[in-house]
């Protein structure tokens, strides 16, 4: 049963920017649904450039790290459009929910397609050359998830950011490496000026399970973890389209939930990921991190807040919930989305360095957008 909570004022030490309410709620897992954690960009012996990347043994990772489901983005170029990877036996597994995925890889950006049942791919890539709309017109035609890959680093995505995606890998492989990551969140903020809702995701990328790549990368570098009504690819795909989603470097790290209360109830209704009205109401925004490795219980993390893609505030704390209250103007757009940086602790031996002090992020909660 859920309870009505006061807030109290508090005074704002170590921090910038306005006083946050005392965090007076405990934690709790009212949030609306329960957390999936998928690598949503996954390489297999059907890649032609990951010929180490066996199913099963990818599987195997993904279990050992404690996902909850899987998909594998095999190239589609080298095939001319017809996937192999759906018609593997490997893929017949009952303990982790299987999505059918595709890497669509083509001379003017990548873009990974996703869906709960196997599609009519040759359409799609018959479309490869532009323009952008045609190719999400028939994605959406044939009710697939389109999401631009690495939109700036490595096949930048050339087909336009405002054809109607449905999420944009601001995450590929390890944080800064092998290139970095922050142009792609420069541009989603961008977009996010622009008044577009566009969810974020990760995906490692991953191409191999030997040699050097592999010893810094694996199957959930980083997670994408995603609150869904159930335990079902059509619920995953649900909430990673309504940006119900945050990001983290390793299956076992932190795990961060952005929420707001955006009626004074006391009750954090609102997910990363939605929209509520700009009514120039107070709001109050709650993080939890969960999941906490047990090197890092009671260490310090930077929380940082960004608002309409600047830091609004930032906390150095061992706290794992806190709430911040602003009040977004009436009429305008406002967004928040969150980063908490620290120690990559769960990153392989002697290989933090690698991944960077980027512990993970949310999607937004945007005031006064459309939809
Ligand atoms: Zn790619
Ligand atoms: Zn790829």
């Amino acid at each position: 049963m859920r309870r009505l909570i006061r807030w109290m004022p508090a005074i704002c030490v170590a921090c910038e920017g306005p006083a946050a309410p005392a965090p007076s709620d405990p934690p709790d897992d009212t949030f609306g649904g329960l957390w999936l954690g998928i690598d949503l960009h996954l390489h297999s012996t059907h890649s032609d450039d990951a010929p180490d990347n066996p199913i099963p043994e990818l599987l195997d990772v993904a279990r050992a790290r404690g996902l909850d489901a899987f998909v594998l983005t095999d190239h589609d170029n080298h095939v001319d459009g017809e996937i192999t990877t759906w018609a593997d036996p490997d893929l017949e597994v009952d303990d982790l929910i299987v999505l059918f995925g595709v890497e669509l890889t083509t001379a003017t950006g990548h873009a990974n397609l996703f869906s709960a049942t196997p599609w009519d791919h040759p359409a799609l890539y018959a479309l490869r050359d532009g323009p952008g709309a045609a190719l999400a017109a028939e994605a959406h035609r044939q009710g697939l998830h389109l999401s631009a890959n690495h939109p700036l680093n490595g096949d930048p995505w050339e087909f336009g950011f405002d054809i109607g995606l449905d999420s944009m890998e601001v995450w590929n492989a390890l944080f800064p490496f092998p290139t970095d990551n922050q142009p792609s969140l420069a541009l989603w903020d961008a977009r996010m000026e622009q008044g577009q809702r566009l969810p974020g995701r990760g995906g490692s990328d991953c191409h191999h399970q030997t040699g050097i790549e592999a010893a810094g990368l694996n199957v959930g570098n980083p997670t994408t973890w995603i609150v869904s009504e159930d335990r079902t690819a059509e619920a995953l795909l649900a909430g990673l389209a309504a940006g119900h989603a945050s990001v983290t470097y390793a299956p076992t790290a932190e795990r961060i939930l952005l929420r707001a209360d955006a009626d004074g109830d006391g009750i954090s209704e609102v997910l990363m990921g939605d929209t509520i009205p700009a009514t120039g109401d107070p709001i109050v925004l709650r993080i939890d991190l969960d999941q906490i490795p047990e090197a890092q219980v009671g260490a310090e993390r930077t929380i940082t807040v960004l608002r309409n893609g600047v830091v609004w505030q930032t906390r150095q704390t061992p706290d794992t919930t806190l709430h911040l209250q602003d009040t977004p103007p009436a009429g305008e757009r406002t967004w928040y989305r969150v980063e908490v940086h620290g120690e990559t602790v769960e990153a392989p031996a002697g290989l933090s360095g690698l991944y960077g002090p980027m512990i993970g992020l949310t999607n937004p909660i945007h005031v006064g957008f459309d939809g």
